[in-house]
């Protein structure tokens, strides 16, 4: 059997049937486009399609009943042939290994495309965190941090925050596995509050980093920004707020937003001040006056020349597809369109930002975050954005490159030159029999 690579799907035993997950299914059918694409080597593609190890966890929290809870989490090192793993958090009631490692592989192809020198990795605990206390919040941080312990740290796993974690919960990360070593190590979490060693320009990297995708986009279609480009976002929180902002600060008119009570929608414009305000006080959208209200499938199909999609993946399917009627689709969120609706869009001429480029902001910034921390030499929030700039232009060219000359969609072409970059490390490295 020397030498017989053994498929997911061949292979009996599985302990986890990754496959039967739509966004795991959906990222390795993208990874064999673009693997048969560049021809990838056999061996790599095979190793590819699983991750390198992943964590279960109970996690017991005292709830403010009194009651014992048991929540179940995973932290997943997808890869790590370019560097330590890197990638978010994420507290979600619909979190699972399966999707856990799904979007590990896409922070590895992510971090390969931007040429961070990391890995991929993603963590995530099944609970609802719109229904939990702060002090119930930051018990099941502290407890899971704890769990994981000796599966992360500032050489080997860095995490961040992700759907339903904020600066919060990586300060009290920092914090327990500080305890555990016995000094501070904030180099073992980026997305930190700057008080102790975040980076400046770190909350609103990712949000800045689709709006730069969007102007090279633009760019590219010959398509002029101004008052008269309209933006719906779906999804208010860290990626979906900033994104907002930041486009309505270069002058487009943001036409819809949207979060889990539903969407917003004034084909004047809306103010973005106002609708965080609003937040504030009353916690959701619903109820803004002065705007239509739209649910979050309608926000999709609005007609807008820009879309963001800045909430939860499998958003845009084969069903919604044909309806939607933007120029540029850029993706705040991970995994949020199937690949039949990306071919849908493609050939409807939707400009398609992917995921791992539209949203490669925020872990740019969190290597940033991390290479300062490691220097303790701290930088300023102009230089900050202007190598994210550098950073996130570069490898939106050379995807755009990719995708003229080999006449792929964008999507495609993202993953091609990422797969490059990383094979090439994967096979110079070579196989630790
Ligand atoms: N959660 C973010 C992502 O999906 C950021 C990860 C990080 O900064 O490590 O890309």
């Amino acid at each position: 059997m020397a030498g017989k690579i053994i498929h997911p799907e061949e292979h009996e035993g599985v302990i986890v049937d990754w496959s039967n997950h739509p966004l795991y299914r959906n990222v390795l059918d993208i990874l064999e486009g673009a693997a048969r694409e560049i021809n990838l080597d056999r061996n790599c593609h095979s190793r590819l399609m699983k991750p390198r190890r992943a964590l279960y966890v109970s996690i017991p929290v005292r709830m403010d009943d009194g009651s014992i809870q048991a929540f179940d989490g995973f932290r997943v090192h997808h890869n790590t042939t370019l560097g330590p793993g890197k990638g978010g958090i994420r507290f979600h009631p619909e979190v699972n290994l399966a999707e856990v490692a799904a979007l590990a592989m896409l922070m590895t192809l992510k971090n390969s495309l931007v040429r961070l020198p990391l890995g991929g990795a993603k963590g995530g605990v099944a609970c609802d965190p719109d229904k939990m206390s702060r002090r119930e919040k930051q018990s099941l941080t502290r407890r899971y941090t704890s769990e994981i312990h000796m599966f992360i740290g500032p050489d080997k796993d860095i995490p961040a925050p992700d759907v339903g974690t904020d600066a919060q919960n990586m300060a009290w990360l920092m914090d327990t596995y500080s305890s555990h070593i016995g000094y501070a190590v904030p180099g073992v979490v980026t997305g930190k509050p700057i008080e102790i060693g975040g980076s400046l320009g770190r909350v609103d990297a990712t949000g800045r980093g689709v709006v730069y995708c969007v102007i090279e986009a633009a760019k590219r279609l010959g398509m002029e920004l101004g008052e008269n480009t309209s933006v719906a976002i779906q999804g208010f929180g860290n990626v979906g707020f900033y994104s907002a902002k930041i486009i309505a600060s270069i002058g487009c008119k943001v036409v819809a937003v949207s979060d889990v009570s539903g969407g917003v929608y004034n084909p004047k414009g809306l103010d973005i001040e106002e609708l965080r305000q609003w937040i504030q006080t009353n916690k959701v959208l619903k109820g803004f006056p002065n705007a239509e209200f739209v649910t979050n499938e309608q926000l999709l199909e609005l007609p807008c020349d820009v879309l963001i999609p800045a909430a939860l993946s499998n958003q845009i399917t084969e069903e919604n597809a044909d309806r939607i009627k933007c120029k540029i689709l850029a993706e705040g969120a991970n995994g949020p369109t199937t690949r039949v609706a990306s071919k849908i869009l493609h050939e409807k001429g939707v400009f398609i930002i992917p995921d791992i480029l539209a949203n490669a902001g925020g872990v740019i910034v969190s290597y940033f975050e991390w290479v300062q921390g490691l220097q303790n030499f701290f930088w300023s929030e102009k230089d900050v954005n202007n190598k994210l700039w550098e950073i996130i232009t570069s490898a939106f060219n050379r995807v755009y490159e990719c995708s003229t000359q080999r006449n792929i969609g964008m999507r495609r072409a993202a993953f091609v030159v990422s797969l490059d970059h990383l094979s090439r490390a994967m096979l110079l490295r070579g196989f630790y029999p």
